[in-house]
């Protein structure tokens, strides 16, 4: 495009200079008109004509029914019989008329073939920018566009490939793909996500991904094809990246379940074997208690007391230990379970505690069944209404019990009025022997209950957390399967 021609077609951007423009372009076939014919020779709308051509394709719509409007009035004015009135004949208005008419359908043409071609130079941009390879090629072979991308992706220029075979992409072992690619897109068949190999132009192999769909003509006749080539070499490489960390990840959750495992048998073996020993201080420090008792002062007697308290308190240790880990040993028998049945059953078992602890225990509906362990699940609720009502300092006592349904799963959990939890200690209770008050405070305990409670919960594919308010109280809310 020429400077002038630039100038222009910026200038036409705008609608004043549209309009001015148009003005022009009548003046002059006017002017045109007069030049070549006297004004009654006839032939009124001669010269306007191409004016009407001219201002639709450069102008627009709006200019070029100015043009026409103006042209008409000015015809009927001047040239059309009698010049210099205003008269509108039947024949005038008949001659008006065809002008209009035909000027406006030459302007309703042009705009439509002015729009098509906005639209393909659209297209040919997106094209072209697009970042995939886009090429076109004869039923032949021989390539007839290539965008950018492709350029980048084979290393050949436009120039360099529009023209020559498209097997130029491809290995010595690939060349009957083209054969193959050809015969189907001649059956209309459209090819997609084709993995294969094209060779760029420096000789490198480049994995791809290549679709392909026949180009038709008006008449819907096959006349070439057009291809999308997404290097997928990068794709390839996460893929292998992808693999690779699986099989990573897969040998360390089996390294993590071996280790677990060994841990759990360490533990057993060692809390079993611990019992004996411990077994023997017990018995002999209260032999020595019972036997010697009058041989012993004061002193040495409350020493060896403290030795008994303190073995008894290591067997309950090494209980703790040993239910913890004999749950990972073995697999765990499963069955339905009716919740209310083994909390009728805890119920029955907990009613001297919670008489001596002066707490009420309440049950909020029915549980929903689960498939589970029946006596690991009465762990879990023992366990739970116990510490409910243990940690309770207020002078009325409840524990609740039931289900919450806003989950995938039933939600169950064991809620108490107690003394909280602080925010920081939240997870910490779930660590073996961790216990948040001294030894002689609220009943006592191991530290081990919730990480058993933990440990069940989670063999059955389920989770538990907690809500809690410092000096309001806690619930604990749990899962007994998968899903949350
Ligand atoms: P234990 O009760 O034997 O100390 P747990 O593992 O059952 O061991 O509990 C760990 C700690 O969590 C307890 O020492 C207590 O401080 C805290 N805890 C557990 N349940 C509650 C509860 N319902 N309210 C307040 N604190 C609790």
């Amino acid at each position: 495009m020429t400077v002038a021609e630039r100038v222009l077609f910026d200038a036409l951007k705008r609608p004043l200079p549209r309009y001015a423009v148009a003005f022009l372009i009548f003046a002059l076939a006017m002017a045109l008109r007069l030049s070549i014919f006297p004004l009654d020779a006839g032939y009124p709308f001669f010269t306007f004509y191409p004016a009407v051509v001219l201002t639709a394709m450069l102008c627009g719509t709006g200019p070029t029914l100015m043009g026409i409007a103006l042209s008409a009035i000015v015809c009927d004015l001047l040239l059309i019989p009698p010049s210099w009135a205003a008269t509108l004949t039947y024949q005038a208005i008949a001659s008006i008329s065809v002008y209009a008419a035909f000027s406006i359908f030459i302007n309703f043409i042009i705009q439509k073939s002015r729009q098509g071609s906005v639209e393909r130079s659209l297209l040919a941009a997106i094209v072209r920018l697009a970042d995939i390879a886009i090429i076109s090629k004869t039923l032949k072979g021989i390539i007839t566009s290539w965008n950018l991308e492709a350029e980048r992706l084979f290393g050949y220029t436009a120039s360099e490939a529009i023209g020559k075979p498209i097997t130029i992409l491809f290995p010595p072992d690939k060349t009957h793909e083209e054969e193959e690619i050809i015969a189907q897109v001649q059956r209309g068949e459209s090819l997609t996500h084709f993995d294969t190999v094209r060779i760029r132009k420096d000789g490198s192999a480049v994995e791809v991904s290549v679709s392909l769909s026949p180009v038709l003509d008006l008449y819907g006749r096959i006349t070439g094809v057009s291809k999308i080539v997404h290097d997928i070499t990068r794709q390839r490489v996460y893929e292998e990246d992808l693999k690779l960390s699986n099989r990573n990840l897969i040998a360390a959750i089996t390294e993590l379940k071996r280790s677990n495992k060994e841990l759990d048998e360490f533990a057993y073996i060692a809390s079993h074997d611990l019992k004996e020993p411990l077994r023997g201080i017990h018995n002999y420090v209260s032999f020595l208690l019972e036997d010697y008792a009058s041989l012993l002062d004061e002193e040495s007697r409350n020493y060896l007391d403290r030795i008994q308290r303190l073995a008894e308190r290591m067997t309950a240790l090494t209980d703790c230990l040993l239910s913890l880990s004999r749950p990972g040993n073995t697999p765990i028998p499963m069955q339905t379970v009716d919740p209310n049945v083994v909390l009728n059953e805890v119920e029955e078992d907990v009613r001297p505690t919670l008489v001596s602890l002066g707490v009420k225990l309440r049950r909020a509906g029915r549980l929903p069944s689960v498939t589970g362990n029946s006596l690991r699940i009465r762990e879990v609720f023992q366990n739970l209404i116990i510490n409910a009502a243990k940690y309770n300092d207020k002078p009325q006592k409840w524990v609740e019990v039931g289900c919450e349904h806003t989950r995938a799963v039933p939600v169950y959990y064991v809620r108490d009025n107690g003394i909280g939890i602080p925010e920081q200690h939240r997870a910490a209770i779930f660590r073996i022997f961790k216990r948040l008050h001294e030894q002689n405070k609220f009943g006592g305990g191991t530290g081990a209950g919730l990480t058993i409670t933990k440990k069940i919960i989670e063999r059955h594919g389920g989770k538990i957390w907690l809500e809690s308010t410092e000096g309001e109280g806690t619930t604990f809310y749990f899962t007994l399967m998968e899903g949350l």
